[in-house]
């Protein structure tokens, strides 16, 4: 979930008792890639395959099912014979620590290993799997996948609020397809066991029901990227939507990073193009030092002598690293692109955070830092349910 997030809205919706935290989280499995053959096999406990014509049909770790869209009907075959042909097959975990492998056979993708059930549903021209899995491991996955497994608890601790508050907030995101998230950063990078580690575990659980709410009871954007590169960007420049509690902190932790600095020198003739091609006003010829400009703090828009383009904007377009760089003209040619950071920006700086927590700052001494006037909050003590800000796209 580095790239743009929802964003906050005045409007808020009250929404009470749907948050009972530890409730098992769907997830959509693959979800773009229109998968249509899967291969499922238990690796941890036992499973059991739910038919209505053949009754219940058990899974020992090794077994293999193969699992296939036929029309509008899945198939799915064991070596033991067993042959169904349903809309919707469950295959159920005996509890929530069996683990069972998954892997694409058409078309062909690496397996995972996940926690939990899986459903397989028939889709026009695909499947739908879907992993049903506690909240807690859910989260341990998708902290692995967002914030590394090198660091230390506070910042997992961090990861984990942040991430509990954006399922919270996004818990009906996939409703209209069966499940409430997908695993990609469209929602929440969730790649099951790959990578996890026990240290992510505990500080999922330590945090259990914590998310981060601003004025008592709003869960916050929750949004968060790799690298602020000595700043973070405000909300109002990345989003058009000015935020309360994401404005832009001067970040002393990760300016050390070596991740925090990058360049790329481009033909000057392209980006001249590039500039007139969205109605920049330019000499004619171009004039020596016209395209300089230089960001030491963060701004929102590029500025040449008479025009103006939205820094997001040009990011977007050449896929920078970050909105946050200057531009020099080189002799010759090109130019030169410094930029700073990872990520949009917003938020929590993941890479400052880490250091923070290798000092020994707390994970609510992290999250203040990051976003202003927050509290973290067990969602079971706000007693008429937490308020969800509306989210843009
Ligand atoms: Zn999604
Ligand atoms: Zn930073």
């Amino acid at each position: 979930m580095k790239q743009a997030h929802s964003i906050f809205l005045a409007g808020i919706l009250m929404l009470k008792g749907l948050f009972l935290t530890g409730q098992p989280v769907k997830v959509g499995l693959f979800n773009s890639k229109a998968i249509q053959t899967f291969l499922f096999s238990p690796m941890l406990g036992e499973y059991t395959m739910e038919s209505g014509v053949q009754g219940s049909i058990k899974l020992k770790p090794g077994s293999v099912v193969y699992i296939a869209l036929m029309g509008d009907k899945l198939s799915a075959r064991d070596l033991q014979g067993n042959n169904l042909m349903e809309e919707i097959i469950t295959i159920t975990a005996c509890d929530s620590t069996c683990r069972f492998s998954l892997r694409p056979a058409f078309p062909a993708m690496e397996a995972r290993q996940y926690q939990g059930t899986c459903q397989f549903r028939a889709g026009i021209g695909r499947i739908a799997a879907i992993n049903i899995v506690a909240e807690d491991n859910y989260l341990a996955a998708v902290v692995a996948a967002e914030g590394g497994t090198t660091a230390t608890p506070e910042f997992y601790k961090a990861q984990a609020i942040l991430c509990r508050t954006y399922l919270l907030s996004h818990f009906s995101k996939h409703e209209t397809e069966s499940f409430n998230v997908c695993d990609e950063v469209h929602c929440q990078a969730y790649k099951g066991m790959n990578g996890r580690n026990p240290a992510i575990l505990q500080a999922v659980v330590a945090t259990h029901g914590e998310v981060a709410v601003y004025d008592d009871t709003l869960l916050i954007t929750a949004a968060y990227h790799a690298n602020c590169g000595g700043e973070t960007q405000s909300a109002g420049n990345e989003w058009l939507q000015k935020v309360p509690y994401l404005k832009g902190v001067e970040d002393p932790w990760c300016s050390n990073s070596k991740s925090s600095y990058w360049h790329i020198a481009i033909p000057k003739d392209k980006w001249i193009a590039y500039l007139r091609s969205n109605g920049i006003h330019l000499q004619e010829p171009s004039k020596k030092g016209e395209l300089d400009f230089r960001q030491d703090t963060r701004q929102a828009y590029y500025r040449i002598p008479g025009d103006s383009l939205a820094l997001r904007k040009i990011r977007a377009d050449w896929n920078f690293r970050s909105s946050f760089f200057s531009v020099q003209e080189e002799n010759g040619d090109s130019l030169l692109i410094s930029g700073k950071g990872f990520g949009h920006g917003v938020g929590m700086c993941q890479t400052g955070a880490i250091n923070m927590a290798a000092h020994g700052k707390t994970c609510e001494e992290i999250l203040s830092f990051y976003f202003e006037g927050i509290r973290i909050r067990n969602i079971m003590d706000i007693p008429a349910g937490p308020r969800l800000a509306v989210s843009l796209k």
